[in-house]
Order: structure tokens, then sequence, then C-alpha cells
């Protein structure tokens, strides 16, 4: 069998094996549908004119800088890696080194990394203006600036690392490298999903036990009565950056957490943290993130085969001016690619999300019984957080990770009709 062959096979296999996991693993119904219909999606029964007000204008200030921002990194990834201008700018970089693989690599990435954020500083210094304008940052410049270094080159190392292991696999197995970084791939995103809570975050936000007291008792009899035991829920010092409430469950297996925002903690009562906490042990109950993972890991897998197939074609290489993949110059085609299909496959993840959201909707709800405060709970989220409550199409199928709040308010109240509330 022909290399190219055998890389179509495995991609074949593994479009397949991805396809069923979604289809399998994403919970396209929730809720059977209530006696009498569902309950119409409504702002207005909700929100008053002037919270709908004020949201309009805060996204009317951020989206347009936003949509800039996407485009941009779009069109200067595309731009560098498609012509031969990156190509050329990551041979100068390293000439002076002696021009070798390994520094055309690591300068390559280091510098198109920097230059993607340079590009965009200003709409992301006016984001930040603007979210501070709305109340949302509680953030200086200076702390600003630390974060922003701080993901930069957080990015650039893992993304260089990366790279070089890739480079030097196609390297050493010019007719075999599909199959290698496709299984090298799928090990790194499941070692990334299981490190990121102890490894990553701990850069951006400091983790402290929620201290014991009522509200600890509470939300640990409420997993104990899920049969969901968490060994600690952790509070995040997300105050120091922001107004917003929120909070998630990271990792799998032994780095499995539940963390609040302080903000959450201190800013809302007890009766809607417990619902936070709820959506969150349905997270963990269903076992989301390693099924995200395990698909993200497919995924990687079978984005390898199909780099394969597309390079075994010179045409991609003849655009970038590279002679071949192995040259380290074709790291800004190989980030472009990366850029590509990462926003391709935004619309699939987000619906993915929505539905999985919305189980855990479901999960809070069943465990609590408590839709009337979780419809106050929406509320506020909603309000505090300045959410978007229209959301135009494009933007709901390429952002939206989790449902509408007034969705979440109407699924709140279907639910409440099947149970006779
Ligand atoms: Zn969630």
């Amino acid at each position: 069998m022909s290399p190219r062959l055998a890389a179509a096979v495995a991609l074949a296999c593994l479009g397949v094996g991805l396809v069923v996991a979604i289809a399998v693993t994403t919970p396209w119904r929730t809720l059977d549908p209530p006696p009498g219909g569902p309950a119409p999606v409504s702002v207005s029964r909700d929100f008053t004119p002037e919270q709908v007000h004020r949201e309009q204008a805060f996204h009317r200030a951020l989206r347009p800088a936003s949509y800039a921002s996407v485009a941009i990194s779009l069109f200067v990834a595309v731009l560098l890696g498609l012509t031969p201008l990156g190509a050329r700018l990551v041979g100068a970089l390293a000439r002076p080194l002696g021009g070798g693989w390994g520094w055309q690599l690591v300068l390559g990435s280091l510098a198109l990394a920097v230059i993607g954020q340079l590009v965009t500083l200003p709409l992301s210094v006016y984001g930040e203006s603007v979210l501070r304008r709305y109340g949302l940052s509680t953030q200086d410049w200076g702390g600003w600036t630390v974060d922003l270094l701080k993901g930069l080159a957080l990015g650039a190392g893992i993304t260089t690392v990366v790279l070089v292991a890739f480079l030097a696999v196609v390297r050493a197995a010019p007719r075999t490298w599909w199959a290698w970084t496709a299984v090298g791939s799928a090990v790194l995103v499941v070692a990334l999903s299981f490190l990121y809570p102890v490894v990553v975050e701990p850069v951006f936000n400091k983790f402290t036990p929620l201290p014991a007291g009522e509200l600890r008792t509470s939300l640990l009899q409420l997993a104990r009565a899920d049969h969901e035991p968490v060994r600690d829920v952790l509070v995040a010092d997300a105050s120091r950056r922001t107004t917003s409430l929120n909070a998630y469950v990271s990792g799998f297996g032994s780095t499995r957490r539940i963390v609040l925002y302080d903000t959450l903690v201190n800013g809302a009562p007890p009766a809607e943290v417990r619902l936070v906490v709820a959506h969150e042990l349905g997270h963990a109950k269903r076992n989301d993130v390693l099924h995200g993972t395990l698909i993200g890991a497919l995924g990687a897998a079978a984005a390898c085969c199909l780099a394969y197939l597309l390079f075994s074609s010179p045409w991609l290489l003849r655009r970038a001016g590279v002679a071949q993949l192995g040259d380290g110059r074709s790291v800004a085609l190989l980030l472009a690619l990366v850029a590509i299909g990462g926003l391709l496959s935004m619309p699939l993840q987000t619906l993915v999300s929505r539905r999985i959201e919305a189980r855990a909707d479901v999960h809070s709800l069943d465990l609590t019984h408590d839709s009337p405060t979780f419809i106050e709970s929406e509320k506020r989220l909603a309000v505090t957080n300045l959410s978007d409550l229209q959301p135009n199409p494009l933007v709901y199928g390429l952002f939206f990770t989790h449902p509408t709040s007034p969705q979440r308010i109407a699924l709140a109240r279907n639910w409440a009709k099947l149970h006779d509330r």
C-alpha cells in the first residue's frame, strides 16, 4: 500500500470514529417536550428595556473590535503562511545563527506569535477599555500586560515544542510521519487536558479551597446526594481581573476539579451558588471533559493524516515558497493551516458544547428541584456579565459555547412544566 493510500484509509477510519463519537456522546435531546408545548424564548419577559439597552450598547462597542481581531489574525496568518513572505522572514531570522531547521522553527514560531499579538494589540487595548468602561474588568494596565505576556509566552512555548517534535518526526520518517504524528498528537491532547488544571490554570489564577462553613458543607452535601463525591471545591481569585460571575470544571481523573470564581462566592446568594455547583456536577457526572478530550484527540489525529495528504501534493509548499515540509521555514504555513482548521471547526465545537451545557442545566434542575432560583440566577448572571441576550446567528454559531440566557430560562420553564411546578 502506498503511504498516501494508507494515510487516506486512516483518515477515513478516524473520520468515521469522530462522527460516531460526537453522535453518541452529544445529548441531542435533553428534555422531553412539555405538555402544552415548549415555553417561548423571550427576552422582554425577564429583562427590562434598560438592561437590554445596556447589554446592546456594550456589544455594539465591543463586537466590531472582536470581529476585526479574528479577521486580522486570520488574514496575517494566511498572508505569512500561504505566500513566501513568512518563509523569507523565518529564513532571515535564523540566518545569523547558521540557518538550521531547529533555529528556524524556534525563532520562527516565536516571531509569528509576537507578530500575531502585535497586529491585534490596539484592538485588545480597546476591548479592555470597553470592559472597564462597563465595569467588567478590575485590572490595571500593569496586570493586564503581565497576563498578556504570560499568555503569549505560554502559547508560543507550547507551540514551539509541539512544532519541533512534529518536524523532527517529519524529517526522520518522510513516508510514515502521518502515523507517528497522529498517535503523538492524540496523546498530547489527552496529556495537556489532564495537566491543564495543574500547569496552565495556576499561571493566571490562585486557587484556594472553599473555606469550611455553611456553604462548603451544603455544596459537599449536594455532591454526595448526586453520588458524585468531589475531593474539593476550589475558589479562584478572579476578582483581581474581572467582575464576571463564573464557575467551571476542568481536568479529569485525579486532576478533575470544580472551580468557583470568588466573585460568585462573594456576590451571589448561597442558593444560586448551589445551582451553579449542581450544573458543574452535571459535567462531572457525565465525564464531559473526558469525552471532549477524547474527541479532541481523534480530531488531532485525523488532522495529521489530512496534513499528510495535503502535503503529498507540492501545491501548498510551492505557495509557501519552501521546497519540503521538513524545512524549518514551513512553520508559517503550518501555523496558517492550524488557524484555518481551528476556525472551520468552531461551529461544530460550539454546537456540541451548547448541547452539553443544556444537559448540565437539566442536571442542576433535577438535583435541586429549584427552577425559580435557576431563573433568578440566570437573570443575575446575564445582567452582571452583560451577556448577549439576542446574538446574531453568525456570532451564536461561531462563539456561543452556552445557550443564551433567555434559552436557558425557557429550558427551566419547560423543566418546571414537565415536573408540574
Ligand atoms: Zn457548564
